[in-house]
């Protein structure tokens, strides 16, 4: 189901989102947060910007939120419906959940920005 061609594969993965050939970040995991919104300025491989215009990303922050609901209401719906913990406690686990994943939230948010406006390209990919 998760191939390239597929927008879900560069959103999921961080990759080009004309090409899907490369990560758009210097640094893959997420999770080194010195180097969380460090991104190349194209792809090496179709040559692609990502950043289209200046502070393009921000926009991203609109995405941001809704992706920050969605694993709010994940959070949710596990603690409480499925383990069955207090309201309180699934409250923590929310904000909790919020903080763990902000990283993942802010890289997911980012790629589904870019695939709004760039779209995958059988061509680009193929070059080279
Ligand atoms: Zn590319």
């Amino acid at each position: 189901m998760l191939k390239k061609g597929n927008k879900l594969y560069s959103i999921l993965t961080g990759t080009c989102p004309k090409c899907h050939s490369e990560s758009m970040y210097l640094e893959k995991n997420p999770y080194k947060l010195g180097k969380l919104f460090k991104m190349h300025e194209r792809c090496s491989h179709c040559n692609t910007k990502y950043k289209i215009e200046p502070s393009f990303f921000y926009g991203a922050m609109y995405v941001s939120y809704g992706v920050g609901v969605a694993f709010a209401v994940a959070a949710f719906v596990i603690s409480f419906l499925f383990i069955g913990t207090s309201l309180f406690t699934s409250f923590i686990a929310i904000v909790g959940t919020m903080i763990v994943f902000l990283p993942v939230i802010i890289r997911l948010s980012r790629n589904i920005w870019i695939n709004f406006f760039v779209h995958y390209d059988p061509n680009a990919a193929k070059k080279k």
